[in-house]
């Protein structure tokens, strides 16, 4: 058995269930099977951080890390937004452009932002560029 907190995405209602597995989940999302108590919405989604934190704090300690990762995760977005709207994404090119750009010396009129593996980012780092990791939420919603 496996326990989830669940979020209804039309309320903002959250509730705990009970499932047999995890794919067990999966079915009964997928057939629309799952509702919200308060509203009978069926966009229920996993409720991502809470498993964490099932029993490990108080209910008020956990209602108050959850407002805090709510916030970090609206500032986030925010900044994901900025980051959208002002630099390219050149997705795993990213050590390329990033040598390209440090090389060649043209100022770009953007900053870049992509993928890259760890030993890409020592070998930047080594050659002197300077990069910068970004905390980065993949928006799932559709
Ligand atoms: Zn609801």
């Amino acid at each position: 058995m496996i326990k989830y907190s669940l979020i209804c995405k039309n309320c903002d209602l959250t509730f705990e269930s009970w499932f047999s597995s995890s794919k067990e989940y999966e079915i009964l999302k997928k057939k629309n099977f799952l509702n919200c108590h308060k509203c009978n919405s069926i966009k229920i989604e996993k409720n991502l951080m809470a498993p964490s934190l099932i029993n490990t704090k108080s209910d008020k300690s956990l209602n108050n890390e959850i407002k805090k990762y709510k916030r970090i995760k609206k500032t986030i977005s925010e900044y994901q937004k900025f980051i959208k709207n002002n630099f390219k994404y050149v997705g795993d090119k990213f050590a390329y452009e990033a040598r390209s750009i440090h090389y060649n010396k043209k100022k770009k009129n953007k900053g870049i932002y992509g993928t890259a593996s760890k030993q890409d980012l020592q070998e930047l780092k080594e050659e002197g560029i300077d990069t910068q990791m970004i905390p980065w939420i993949e928006s799932k919603d559709n």
